[in-house]
């Protein structure tokens, strides 16, 4: 369950303090960098299909685009709030500047539950959103993409509103478009195979093979998908994993012990990431408790579904087993859950580390788009591990250099280069 009590741009400001009390940033550094450059928020007016007019509301902040255009997903959900869009942002920024790529950071949402609108109507939400945007996003502006409950769809019409408004082709405003459509092969496995490219460099550093290791997940959506089908090419055993249940209107876990079949549990999984309840106890899977996939006694947890997931009330259920937790998601973890996790000593792999596949793919995409020149999936995936490995070994070398946990040297490290780009264009 989301715990509302926490805000999760208040957590993003607590950690950009900390990043910035290590750099001992000074005060006008710290007011450019702690808030948000700009922000939109705005209604999207839709023609329902019983006929009438339903208004809602659309939001795309823009945290910092310094070394590079904004880029940020866009995300569909009825619990989105300007707040949780403020911290994505703010997260993107410090994301793309970990993971080195010339670009800033942005995102977006909309105020909705798509499972309960037509085709048409999501249709008319994503060209009513780049309606309100437009004059304030583009290639060399502010790059949108897919995230949580958004699809290659959205953005194909997103990005077929942006054109027939600006009366050119321009496929590089928008990323996670369907392959053959400017979209990039590889893309889908992205940021999944990103958090388990990080996952196999911290198991080297801990002498462990992944053969021998067991992981838990929650989410069964697109990142947690890719990021078991490495886990298991790795060697790895996936035993449970948890999702949202539309139904019912609370989460469940999904447990085999001798393992998870991929394929078996995608083939009952909705659009959306939910598994059958009925199917998935036919196939001999025990029907846990939304919370009991972080209760398993497994080496490697990896949240991938919403933010402030691990709290203080559940992270002592954590098992001693585990050794790693890859941030799938952006703000599983609230600072409070963050610091037990530190003093339990687990490797934790920060979200703007462990999930910058997505944009680092994101970012491929943009660049074939615009160049219109498009590579093969080999060459994306390689590209992809040469970035992720290096990121990695970037932030844990700084780690042990300086004695710092991994989430304070991603962020020390985030934090100075964007500082540095904002120096360096007179900005400060
Ligand atoms: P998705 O919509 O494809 O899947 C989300 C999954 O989480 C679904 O299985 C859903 O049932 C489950 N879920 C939702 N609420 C839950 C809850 N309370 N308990 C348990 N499960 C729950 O989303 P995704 O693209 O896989 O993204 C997941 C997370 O990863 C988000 O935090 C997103 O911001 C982050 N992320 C995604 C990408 C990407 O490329 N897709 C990139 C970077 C970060």
């Amino acid at each position: 369950m989301i715990k509302k009590e926490y805000n999760p741009f208040e957590t993003a400001q607590k950690q950009f303090d900390k990043a910035a009390d290590l750099l001992e940033l000074n005060t006008t550094t710290r007011e450019l960098l702690r808030n948000p450059a700009r922000e939109f928020n705005f209604i999207i007016p839709v023609r329902m299909d019983d006929g009438s007019k339903k208004i809602f509301r659309g939001f795309r902040v823009q945290h910092n685009d310094a070394r590079g255009p904004a880029k940020g997903g866009i995300r569909f959900h009825p619990l989105e709030t300007i707040d949780t869009v403020r911290a994505l942002a703010m997260w993107m920024t410090w994301k793309t500047a970990v993971a080195d790529l010339p670009l800033g950071g942005g995102k977006g949402g909309v105020i909705c539950d798509p499972h309960k609108l037509s085709s048409s109507e999501q249709e008319q939400l994503c060209r009513g959103w780049v309606q309100q945007v437009v004059k304030n996003v583009g290639p060399y502006t502010d790059v949108p993409a897919p995230d949580v409950m958004t699809s290659a769809q959205h953005m194909l019409w997103m990005l077929d509103e942006y054109e027939k408004i600006s009366g050119e082709r321009r496929p590089g405003f928008i990323t996670g478009k369907p392959v053959g459509m400017g979209g990039s092969l590889g893309r889908k496995e992205a940021t999944g195979y990103g958090v388990m490219i990080t996952v196999r460099e911290a198991l080297k550093e801990l002498n462990i093979m992944p053969e021998n290791t067991r992981a838990s997940f929650q989410g069964f959506g697109n990142v947690s998908q890719f990021a078991i089908e490495l886990f298991q090419q790795m060697g790895g055993t996936a035993t449970c994993v948890s999702c949202w249940d539309q139904d019912d209107n609370q989460s469940y876990s999904f447990k085999k012990k001798t393992g998870l079949d991929l394929q078996e549990l995608r083939s009952i999984t909705d659009a959306f990431g939910g598994i059958n309840k009925t199917k998935a106890k036919d196939l001999g899977y025990e029907v846990l408790p939304g919370d009991a996939w972080l209760e398993q006694d497994v080496e490697i947890l990896i949240p991938a579904a919403l933010e402030n997931q691990i709290h203080d009330e559940n992270v002592n259920s954590i098992s001693n087993h585990v050794k790693i937790i890859a941030e799938g998601a952006n703000g599983p973890t609230t600072p409070a859950a963050d610091y037990i996790i530190k003093e339990k000593n687990i490797f934790l792999i920060p979200d703007l580390l462990a999930n910058a596949g997505g944009v680092t793919c994101s970012y491929f995409e943009q660049v074939q788009s615009n160049m219109n020149y498009y590579w093969e999936k080999e060459e994306v995936l390689g590209k992809l591990d040469v970035k992720m490995t290096s990121a990695f070994i970037a932030v844990s070398n700084f780690a042990k250099k300086n004695k710092l946990y991994m989430r304070d040297a991603a962020n020390v490290i985030a934090v100075d280069r964007v500082a540095q780009a904002c120096k360096d264009r007179g900005w400060i």
